[in-house]
């Protein structure tokens, strides 16, 4: 599904993706850990195609296609979904509108009829119920007030309601308290855990992989994967520290 080659970029002229490779199939869950400032969200915002991220070197697949070749539009209507390390907040606009309007984009884009109004809210009901979110919440300002715990669930939502093939999902469990880490975890095994769909699962810690179960971990430092292992990696990384582990 994803076939990352040799993937250099660099941010504001520095480099920090330095040669980069990893290939995910669909199926298929990869924990992605590393120290901070190893590069981990600029990872996710190069596959993403944020602005100012700059690939100097590599290629990247998705689904057989060019990935860097896309506009982050594109990527989206194609079947990626970056969930952010910090979600932003957007006044003015609902939850419920701006949810309607990404995925109708999206699905329009892809050839697909735009849900209707209710087709969209029988849609937003059933999986903001996976994240025990309530309606309430979701026709209130996009992340505007919400805790750090709800915005991670906000996201998570949006992530089943455009229902991508590969979701990159960036430090999900910072924030939150051990009741939203676990409704998270479920919402993910629910809206990702298929054999079409795949997720690099970017964290710093051992306890979002006791939900959701790793096929393979990699640890990320200095912009390359410098070791790959599986979900046992995890628990030697926490015991023991990225510098014993990876030096
Ligand atoms: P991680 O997510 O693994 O903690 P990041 O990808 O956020 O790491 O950052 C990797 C490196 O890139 C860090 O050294 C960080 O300071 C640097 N970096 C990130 N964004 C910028 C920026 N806009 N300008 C300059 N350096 C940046
Ligand atoms: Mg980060
Ligand atoms: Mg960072």
């Amino acid at each position: 599904m994803l076939n990352i080659e040799n993937l250099q970029a660099t941010v504001a002229d520095k480099p920090i993706l330095k040669g980069l490779s990893l290939t995910v199939n669909a199926g298929e869950v990869h924990a992605i850990m590393g120290p901070n400032g190893a590069g981990k969200s600029t990872l996710g915002y190069t596959l993403g195609g944020r602005p100012g991220y700059e690939v100097t070197g590599g290629s990247v697949s998705f689904d057989g296609a060019d990935l860097l070749a896309l506009d982050p539009h594109e990527r989206a209507a194609a079947g990626l979904f970056l969930g952010f390390q910090y979600p932003v907040e957007i006044p003015g606009v609902s939850n419920v509108q701006f949810l309607r309007e990404a995925l109708n984009a999206q699905r329009t884009a892809r050839g697909e009829a735009p849900l209707s109004g209710g087709e969209f809210l029988k849609l937003a009901r059933e999986k903001a119920g996976l994240l025990r979110m309530d309606m309430d919440m979701l026709k209130r300002p996009v992340n505007v007030g919400f805790s750090g715990g709800e915005k991670k669930r906000a996201e998570m939502v949006q992530m089943g309601i455009l229902d991508p093939k590969l979701a990159i999902l960036d430090e999900t469990d910072s924030g939150l308290d051990i009741d939203a880490l676990r409704i998270c975890g479920e919402g993910i095994n629910a809206i990702m855990r298929k054999p079409d769909r795949a997720v690099l699962l970017i964290t710093h810690y051992q306890r979002l992989l006791d939900y959701v179960k790793p096929d393979f971990v990699h640890v990320l430092a200095g912009g390359r994967i410098v070791k790959s292992g599986g979900p046992e990696l995890a628990l030697q990384l926490e015991e023991q520290g990225y510098e014993a582990v990876a030096a």
